[in-house]
């Protein structure tokens, strides 16, 4: 449809000018009628951009995985889930059989220590204080620290994995688990009270609408989201 993607272009400022937005990157400088952005980790960033609201802040949750040994991977011959504990938007750890016939146990659900961060040792100074001064910050720590321990401590402790795992799988032994394998970062709204939105959050600045948390399953969900934002934003007249 003439549509162009453009990577390696890092958006450094949008501004509406004159009923238009002018999108800035280190590269080019463009103007458009209307924008949508959808920056996943860096979403509450960019709506800054735009002087949206600060919340809700993105606080990222890292999903960790271990692979299942190749000579294992019979034990699981489709998806093996928990039951949703609807307290948390997290599912915790479920066997994933992949298209290439190998299996992932996980994601877990561990605080980053950065937005980009996929193991522990990648730390953001600037990302993890701003969780840590963020006004919910003491509201989730006093209502999650129970369930944040455990999953901290799993992903630091391989038997504690281990035994999470075998709950669903009661013939998985631990030598099955060969190693861990990319983990992916979540980008979690998080609003003021130290709430963990469970649906999405857009604003909408003049002719620029900011989509800001999209938890799972919004890879599944994305083009019924898309769908969504067109009937109810782009459709709109800008104000
Ligand atoms: C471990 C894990 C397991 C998951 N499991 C599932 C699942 O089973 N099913 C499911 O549906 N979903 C799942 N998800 C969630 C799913 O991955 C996300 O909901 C989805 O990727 C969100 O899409 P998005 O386009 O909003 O954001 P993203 O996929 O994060 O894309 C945002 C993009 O914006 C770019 N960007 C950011 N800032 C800038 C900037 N300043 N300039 C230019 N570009 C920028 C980023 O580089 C990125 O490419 C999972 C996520 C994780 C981490």
């Amino acid at each position: 449809a003439g549509g162009e993607i453009r990577l390696g272009h890092e958006v450094t400022g949008i501004r509406a000018e004159n009923g238009a937005v002018r999108v800035i990157t280190p590269v080019s400088d463009d103007v458009f009628d209307r924008v949508i952005a959808c920056a996943g980790l860096q979403s509450d960033v960019v709506a800054r951009f735009v002087g949206a609201d600060p919340s809700p802040k993105i606080l990222p949750f890292r999903g960790e995985y271990w692979e299942l040994a190749p000579e294992r991977a019979d034990l699981v011959n489709g998806m093996i889930y928990p039951v949703p504990d609807p307290r948390f938007p997290f599912l915790g750890v479920h066997f994933t059989r992949g298209v290439y016939d190998n299996v992932h146990v996980g994601p877990n659900a561990v605080p980053a220590l950065a937005r980009e961060g996929y193991t522990w040792l990648q730390i953001s100074p600037k990302d993890t204080w701003e969780s840590l001064r963020w006004p919910g910050a003491a509201s989730l720590a006093k209502q999650h620290w129970r369930m944040g321990v455990d999953e901290i401590s799993s992903s630091l402790v391989k038997p504690l994995w281990f035994r999470k795992a075998r709950r669903f799988v009661p013939e998985l032994r631990m030598r099955d688990l060969t190693h861990k394998t990319a983990a992916g970062v979540r980008a979690q709204a998080w609003g003021r009270k130290g709430e963990l939105l469970d649906d999405f959050a857009v604003d909408q600045v003049g002719p620029v609408t900011v989509l800001r948390n999209a938890p799972s399953p919004a890879a599944t969900s994305s083009i019924a989201i898309a769908e969504y934002l067109v009937e109810h934003y782009l459709s709109a007249p800008v104000r």
